[in-house]
C-alpha cells in the first residue's frame, strides 16, 4: 500500500532503474515516484506493481512497462499548462502521471468496464483534472482540442492522420506506429506538418476502431482468438528494444 517501507523502497529502486536506462526527466521521475501504481494493478499482481514491466488488467488489456510510461511521458515535453488527450485509459495509470504534469487530460478509453474502474482509482487519488471518456480514441475527442500533447497507448497501423489534425501546432503525437513491427513515434506538428522522429521500437495491444484495427484482428492480421496463449504479461505488452526490454 501506498505509504508502506516496501512500496516505497520498490518505487525507489525502480526509479533507479529507470534512471540507468536512460530516463533523464527529473518531472517525470518524480510522478513516477509519487504515484502508487499498486492501486492501478489487479489484486492478484500488487506484489509486482514495481517491476519494470507491463501487467495484464482487465478485458485482456494491459496496464503499460514503467519504461514506456516514463519515456512516452517524457517526449511529451510537458512544462504544466498543457492540455493532453490520452487515447487508451486502461488502468488509469498513465493518466495519473500526466494529470500531475499538465493543466489538464482528456483520456478516451473503447472499453467502458475499464473506464469506469480507472475513474475509481483516480477519484481515490484525487485526480480532479482528468476528463474519462468512452469511445473510439482513433477518432480523437475534437470537442476538446485542440491539444498540445496527444498520447496513444495502443498500437495504431498507420500515421493517424485524424489525430493529428487535433494537435495544436507546435504540439507532439506520441504514438507506436507499424503492422507487426511498431515503431514509437513523436510527431510534431510544424507549420502544419508532420516532422516524425522514430524513438524506438515497441509492441503494444492493438488500436482498435475506425482509424485502427478491425475489432477481433490483431496486428498481424491474425484473429485474437487464434492467438497461441502465452504466459501472463507477455501477450500485448510494451518490449522497448533499446534500452533490453525486461522480459516478462
Ligand atoms: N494507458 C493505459 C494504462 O496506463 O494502464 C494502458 C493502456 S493499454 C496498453 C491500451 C488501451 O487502449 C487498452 O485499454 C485498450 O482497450 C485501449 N484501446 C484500444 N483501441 C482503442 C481505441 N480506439 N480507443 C480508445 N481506447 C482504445
Amino acid at each position: 500500500m501506498p505509504g508502506l517501507p516496501s512500496a516505497a523502497s520498490a518505487r525507489t529502486r525502480l526509479l533507479d532503474l529507470l534512471r540507468r536506462e536512460g530516463i533523464q526527466d527529473e518531472s517525470v521521475l518524480r510522478v513516477m515516484g509519487e504515484v502508487p501504481r499498486e492501486w492501478f494493478v489487479p489484486a492478484g499482481l500488487v506484489a509486482q506493481a514495481y517491476d519494470n514491466s507491463a501487467l495484464p488488467i482487465e478485458a485482456g488489456q494491459t496496464i503499460s512497462q514503467p519504461y514506456m510510461v516514463a519515456l512516452m511521458t517524457a517526449e511529451l515535453r510537458l512544462s504544466g499548462p498543457e492540455t493532453v488527450l490520452e487515447i487508451g485509459t486502461g488502468s488509469g495509470y498513465q493518466a495519473a502521471i500526466l494529470s500531475r504534469l499538465c493543466q489538464r487530460v482528456v483520456s478516451i478509453e473503447r472499453i467502458p468496464e475499464l473506464s469506469r474502474r480507472a475513474g475509481e482509482v483516480l477519484h481515490r487519488l484525487g485526480c480532479q483534472n482528468v476528463e474519462l471518456m468512452v469511445g473510439d480514441g482513433t477518432l480523437g475527442v475534437p470537442e476538446r482540442g485542440p491539444y498540445d500533447g496527444i498520447l496513444v497507448t495502443a498500437g495504431a497501423p498507420v500515421f493517424p492522420h485524424t489525430l493529428f489534425q487535433q494537435l495544436r501546432e507546435g504540439g507532439r503525437l506520441v504514438i507506436p506506429v507499424g503492422t507487426g513491427y511498431q515503431v514509437l513515434q513523436t510527431i510534431r506538428k510544424r507549420h502544419g506538418q508532420p516532422q516524425i522522429d522514430n524513438v524506438c521500437e515497441c509492441r503494444f495491444v492493438p488500436l482498435i476502431g475506425a482509424e485502427g484495427y478491425p475489432e477481433g484482428r490483431d496486428q498481424t492480421g491474425s484473429s485474437l482468438a487464434e492467438r497461441p496463449p502465452g504466459p501472463p504479461g507477455v501477450t500485448g505488452t510494451e518490449l522497448p528494444r533499446d534500452p533490453p526490454p525486461d522480459t516478462e
